[in-house]
């Protein structure tokens, strides 16, 4: 039984290419008690992996967190096998809006302590008593209503490229430091304000409104499906979209644009720009925006010291890896000093609470 990847990702991407065939860029995910969740894992992975299923899947004892992509061929299947499984059976599947083959080249099942890091004691309260779903159409009205508060439970690199109009974007690295940032901003207003939020595809707000209620909030509500499943049925149902700029999205895609706003600057130069890179020296791998001038500058750079260790040899770039640990991990980057248009988001994020936080 092969268990495991085999392929390369440029064996994968070769072959996906040969093969010319569609595939659709899917994410789901369901809390829901898994008790053995290796065997979980290995079921999944052989029925996917015959699929030709490619992505990254977290596999914990609170439930599962998917992104990947399908053969659109193969989707039939797919959903069918889904269905087999009780806890899956009818989970929404976020389909996204743009397309791109090479999103995954690996299928990647792995078993975690959690599906989202979120820095919360899962024994403190139930996550699936959660906030009321709106849909899109409802999001809509709820959104103008005065009451309401809405808050973007995602990190300030996603929300800088795009948002919702008059939402509270905090300036934070994790949604666990949203979720006291917000409290106790409206500690006042446990029963008569509207908490709304939303986030990439639904999951982050899944385990927020479930933690607001138990800290007492009598009104919480969340999009379902956030922001992806919102600009399908905006496009589907021809309802106004209130998203401006670009969609964050964790595949090789980055992004998808939601609106033709462009709301942020190149951290460089300063100019309107909202595509994001990874620094391409490797030991650096900042998360930072760029425009096309300063990238073909900057060869990919975020820095001229980063230029210079990009043209060292190859051995040499190593050993200055050393000891750095995996800077591949995205989550954790986005900030740094010496890119001077960064946006300050801490003080943008101080005025929306003084002025929608009343
Ligand atoms: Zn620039
Ligand atoms: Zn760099």
């Amino acid at each position: 039984m092969q268990l495991y990847n085999n392929l390369s990702a440029k064996e994968r991407a070769e072959l996906i290419e040969k093969a010319g065939k569609e595939r659709l860029t899917i994410s789901f995910y369901k809390y829901a008690k898994i008790g053995n969740t290796q065997i979980f894992r290995n079921h999944m992975f052989l029925a996917w992996d015959a699929l030709d299923v490619l992505g990254r899947i977290y596999v914990a004892h609170e439930g599962i967190n998917a992104q990947l992509s399908v053969p659109a061929e193969n989707f039939e299947s797919f959903k069918n096998h889904l269905d087999t499984i009780t806890f899956l059976e009818n989970v929404r599947l976020n389909i996204a809006i743009e397309h791109d083959n090479f999103a995954f080249l690996k299928l990647k099942v792995k078993v975690r302590h959690k599906i989202v890091a979120d820095g919360l004691n899962d024994n403190t309260f139930d996550v699936t008593n959660k906030g009321v779903h709106v849909d899109a159409e409802q999001f809509n009205a709820l959104i103008e209503d005065p009451d309401t508060v809405l808050v973007d439970m995602r990190n300030h690199y996603e929300s800088e490229i795009g948002h919702f109009k008059n939402a509270i974007t905090p300036d934070v690295d994790t949604f666990r430091e949203s979720l006291d940032l917000i409290e106790e901003d409206l500690k006042e207003h446990k029963e008569d304000k509207k908490l709304v939020m939303y986030c990439t595809g639904g999951i982050r707000c899944e385990k927020a409104s479930a933690y607001y209620k138990h800290k007492g909030f009598k009104n919480v509500f969340q999009l379902e499906g956030g922001i992806i499943n919102y600009t399908r049925q905006v496009e589907s149902e021809g309802l106004e979209n209130k998203f401006i700029g670009k969609n964050f999205v964790f595949d090789q895609r980055r992004s998808e644009r939601i609106s033709d706003d462009v709301i942020a600057s190149c951290h460089q130069c300063g100019k309107p720009a909202d595509t994001h890179t990874n620094c391409a020296n490797e030991a650096c791998h900042l998360l930072f925006i760029q425009c096309d001038e300063c990238k073909e500058k900057m060869e990919n750079c975020c820095s001229s010291h980063c230029q210079e260790v990009i043209k060292l040899p190859y051995e040499e770039q190593k050993k200055l890896r050393k000891g750095q640990g995996n800077s591949n991990d995205i989550f954790k980057k986005g900030r740094a000093d010496h890119l001077p248009y960064k946006k300050d988001l801490r003080n943008i994020f101080e005025t929306q609470r003084k002025e929608r936080i009343k």
